[in-house]
């Protein structure tokens, strides 16, 4: 039988993260979990995971913003695994302001998280990939990769920023085996964005019920929020050898968004 995968998904103790965690768990991965939270939640996730599908799943702290915590995730991860076949990088947070209130540490952190942090799981990871000639990279973008909406700046910044990285590492793994892709949903509902409808709300002077009919589905054509499971389902297929000439590309989940 082939050695099972591994997989570090970044940001997977919520939300997206811990969709396509589950789904790459239930794809036959090893996966690396990680996030903060509530270490008795981590905990049921790890046993969850473990027990549903039959993979081993650790759990690494390691914050985003600190790129000793993201050396120490990639070397523990491969300790205990011998190597990692797939980086999902997700781990992201948004804050919602106009340009000039937007707090300067807001934006550094937003900039760390969300495109940063990519930055140092890719580079740890990608010379290994290359070398035994498979790997895959998944980066979790954004509609607000492709498009902006005023009061999310650092966000957008970073997002498109996402894109730029997607498409420089993809053609330096192409003719190595290793496949870089962004995914750019539109609105799921997760913490992420159930935490911004009151600011968004606040920001643009109208209540929080206008913001999800108007601002947030007023956006999606289809009227309805993207899925974690989609997004899972569209992580594990990118990982398979069907998408083996899928790279340096966005993929958009948008319902209709960006068609507009
Ligand atoms: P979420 O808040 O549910 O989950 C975010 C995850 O990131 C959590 O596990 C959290 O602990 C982790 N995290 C936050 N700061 C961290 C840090 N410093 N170090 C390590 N982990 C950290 O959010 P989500 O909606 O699931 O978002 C996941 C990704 O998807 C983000 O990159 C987000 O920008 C992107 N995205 C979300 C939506 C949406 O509508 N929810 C749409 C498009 C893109």
């Amino acid at each position: 039988m082939a050695q099972a995968k591994t997989a570090i998904v970044t940001g997977s103790t919520s939300g997206i993260g811990l969709g396509m965690a589950e789904a790459l768990a239930g794809a036959g991965m090893n996966v690396v979990l990680n996030g903060f939270g509530d270490a008795l939640v981590i905990d049921d996730i790890q046993r969850r995971l473990t027990g549903k599908f039959g993979v081993k799943v650790l759990y690494h702290p390691a914050d985003m913003t600190k790129p000793a915590e993201i050396e120490d995730l990639v070397n523990k991860a491969v300790e205990q695994f011998g190597q990692i076949d797939v980086v999902v990088n997700n781990a992201g947070i948004q804050h919602v302001s106009p340009i000039e209130e937007f707090p300067v540490e807001k934006w550094d952190a937003i900039i760390a998280i969300n495109l940063t942090s990519a930055f140092h799981m890719i580079r740890l990871t990608f010379g290994a990939m290359k070398a035994r000639k498979w790997g895959r990279i998944i980066n979790l973008a954004s509609a607000h990769g492709l498009v902006a909406s005023p009061f999310k700046s650092a966000y957008v910044a970073a997002k498109h920023g996402m894109l730029g990285l997607t498409k420089t590492v993809a053609l330096e793994g192409a003719e190595h085996g290793v496949t870089v892709n962004a995914i750019c949903p539109g609105y799921v509902k997760t913490p992420l964005v159930e935490r911004q409808i009151p600011d968004t709300a606040r920001a643009r002077g109208i209540s929080e019920e206008d913001v999800i009919r108007n601002v947030l589905l007023g956006a999606q054509p289809t009227k309805r929020f993207v899925t974690t499971e989609e997004i899972g389902a569209l992580a594990v297929f990118l990982c398979s050898d069907a998408a083996a000439s899928i790279t340096g590309t966005s993929i958009s989940m948008d319902g209709g968004w960006t068609a507009q």
